[in-house]
Order: structure tokens, then sequence, then C-alpha cells
């Protein structure tokens, strides 16, 4: 079995011109710092280090709290508090009494946020965000301050904005086997042949505008001016509430394609952006890369993410997109016979490589194609700041941002 890369080839060069040429190409890859395999999801790994959010100093301080940071979207701003406790004790109720301080010291040390998100780990356990799942994490609006203070452990179920990992139902999954790096272009893994057939197929699509097999979707039809908005990797505290609200302000909407794991900690989040008109797809529970895990492993990925989405919004789970683009015949397989369509995407400007704002939106005014599906990942604070001027430019040149199913048409 060889692997062979898709955007190595000059089939591939065409197909994927505008990612090539949008970006010096980085070399060499960096070294990645390996983590629990399929425990550790860095935030926004990619060639360069992102920038460090600004952070919030407590006048007395919490114990507990470690780190307090915010960000703005140019029209609001969010903070999150990160908690970490030791565990034994009366966790949850330490955890809630904790997170209610912090939430209302935080508000004391910023008056202009406009939410406070906050996340509560077990101290011997922490291992960063995708490390370990929190003991507890909650969103407080700024409207709803004095609802979330007056909570106990026993009302806390009643507050619709917060989750308890000890009150969750568990989630069956048996544990995932590989490491994910930071993303690269699609790629195919398989045989010389196998990867062939492929680039065909896509090449086809891409031609007639629409997909040649219902089970893969890689663009939209060039004959409207329609352009899919997707983001990865979802959802996150801080990043979450700020994308919507820019994503609301410009009556945009988009496609989320979101982490099971993550799904599970800040079910929330996963409401709002379903209520808010956009559309959530399938990015796996642990976000590995699929080639190389065995079948059963690769259909729990993807079938746990479907229920617990389903089971937060109601909705049938329509679109997946492998993680890292690496995907292979066995996973379309998997995914076609779980009734998912496989998701791919027309531009991809690199946006968790952190090359800064205006090479960014840059790269994304300059390829925007009709029927195009445009990647970005959401925990990116280039992607939070730019999204505005990128939407009102988008609508500037006569293009309408929809949702993948928008895109693809009825089923
Ligand atoms: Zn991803």
């Amino acid at each position: 079995m060889s692997t062979f890369r898709l955007q190595n080839t000059a089939v591939a060069l065409a197909l994927f011109a505008s990612t090539l040429t949008s970006l010096a190409q980085p070399a060499p890859l960096p070294r990645v710092v390996q983590g629990l395999p399929g425990s550790v999801q860095p935030i926004a790994p990619g060639y360069r280090a992102g920038q460090a959010l600004p952070t919030l100093t407590l006048k007395t301080p919490i114990p507990g709290v470690r780190k307090i940071e915010y960000l703005s979207n140019g029209f609001i701003e969010v903070a999150h508090v990160l908690i970490t406790l030791p565990t034994g004790g009366s966790r949850d109720a330490a955890a809630l009494l904790t997170a209610q301080r912090a939430v209302t010291a935080t508000w004391l040390a910023r008056a202009t946020l406009s939410e406070v998100d906050v996340s509560v780990y077990g101290a011997g356990s922490y291992a960063g965000f995708g490390g370990p799942p929190p003991i507890m994490t909650a969103s407080v609006p700024a409207t709803r301050q004095a609802e979330f203070a007056g909570l106990t452990v026993r009302t806390l179920s009643g507050y619709d904005r917060a989750w308890l990992a000890s009150a969750a139902q568990p989630i069956r999954i048996s544990p995932a086997e590989a490491y994910e790096g930071p993303e690269t272009g699609p790629t195919y893994v398989g045989s010389a042949r196998q990867a062939l057939a492929q680039q065909r197929a896509q090449r086809l699509s891409g031609l007639r505008g629409s997909r040649t097999d219902s089970s893969v979707f890689y663009q939209g039809d060039p004959g409207t001016r329609q352009i899919a908005l997707t983001f990865d990797d979802g959802v996150h505290p801080l990043y979450e509430p700020l994308i919507l609200d820019a994503l609301k302000r410009s009556g945009a909407r988009a496609t989320f394609f979101i982490v099971g794991r993550n799904a599970l900690a800040y079910p929330y989040f996963v409401r709002d952006i379903v209520t808010q008109g956009h559309e959530v797809a399938n990015h796996t529970y642990h976000h590995v890369r699929l080639p190389s895990l065995t079948a059963a492993t690769i259909r729990d990925e993807l079938t746990s993410t479907d229920v617990l989405l389903t089971g937060l919004t109601g909705q049938d789970i329509r679109f997946f997109r492998p993680p890292g683009g690496r995907f292979s015949g066995k996973v379309l397989d998997i995914a076609r016979s779980e009734g998912l369509i496989t998701a791919m995407w027309t531009d991809d400007p690199g946006d968790f490589n952190n090359i800064g704002q205006a090479v960014v939106e840059n790269s994304l005014l300059s390829h925007l194609r009709p029927g195009g599906i445009v990647l970005l990942h959401e925990n990116v604070p280039d992607t939070i700041r730019i999204m505005g001027d990128f939407v009102n430019d988008a609508r500037a040149g006569r293009y309408q941002l929809v949702t993948l199913a928008e895109l693809a048409g009825p089923k």
C-alpha cells in the first residue's frame, strides 16, 4: 500500500492551484508535539504558532483560576476562564462555585464583555483543550449573569448553557488509534491506481460543477453565485459566540464540521449553531486521521458523532469531512454506508497556519468562485477578525453565502 499525495501531482496542482499559489510553500514541516493517541487537538495547529490572546488579571486571585483570555470580533468581546481543581471531595459543587466566583470577577475586571465562557478541569488530568474532558463547562451571556450566579448543583440542569460531566450520558466509543497533526490538503491514501481514479472523479465533478458520485461533494454548481463557508474543528468556548455573532450580523449562513468530543462538553454551542440557521456536520469524534484505522473504529468515529449531533439538534447529519483531509476508498465506503456525503473544498486559505489577517482575507477574496466551498477553522483569531469584512466583500461581489446543504441542493 503506497501513500499517494494528491497535492504533489500535476493534476492536483490544477485542482488546488488556488491553495498552492496563495501561499508560499511552507517547508520543511515543523516538528509536531506528540500527545496521547487521539487525545490532543491543539488549538489551530499550523506551521506558525498563533499569537497569544490577551489575558485578564483578577485583582484578588481565585484559587484554581489558571488563565482568562479574551478576544473581539470587531463588534463584541468574549472571555474564556480556564479553571483546574484538585479531584476528590464534592467536585461538582466546587466546580460550580469556583466558576461562579470567576465569572463574576471576570466581569469586574472587564465590564465590556458580552459573554464569559468557563471550562473547569481536574488538575491532575488537565492536558489542554482536546485532552481529557472537563468536569464542567458553562457559557454566560451578559444578560444572564445574575441567573448563573444564583445556581446550585441541584438547579444547574435548569440552566441551558452549562454542562456537567457527572450528569452527561456516556458515549460508547472505542479509543482512537491515531494522532492528528497539522492539517494538509486533501490526501488520498491508497494505491496509485485508486488515487488516479479518485482524481479523475474529482476533476470531472469540477468541470460539471457538481458531483459525479453522490457520496462525495467537491464543488457546487458554477452556474449559481453561491458559496459555502465551512468551519472545521468546532465547537470551542470563546470562538463559537464570536463567529456566530459575526455571521448573524452579516446574515451569512455556514456549515460547521464538528468534533464529537467537543460537542459533548459544549452542547449549547452546537444548539446555537442550528438555532441561528447554520448547519452542523461530522468531523469524527476524536479528530483523528482515518485511513490507518480499522473499519470498525472508522465507523465508530462517524456514527458516535452523528448520534451525538442529531441528539442535540434533532437534525439528520448529511455531510462528513475527514480530519487533516486524509481519506481513502475505505473511508469513503464507510461514510457512504452510514448515509454521509464526504465534503471536500475548493478553497483553503490555510488560516490554521496563522499567516496573518491580510493574507487570509486576500486569499479568500481573490479565489471567490461560483459554487466554491471555502475551508476555514473557527478557532483561529485571524479568521474571527476578518469574518465581517469578508462577508461584506463577498456580498459586494454579488455572492450569496450558504450552507453546504443549500449549495448541494435537495437530496
Ligand atoms: Zn480538522
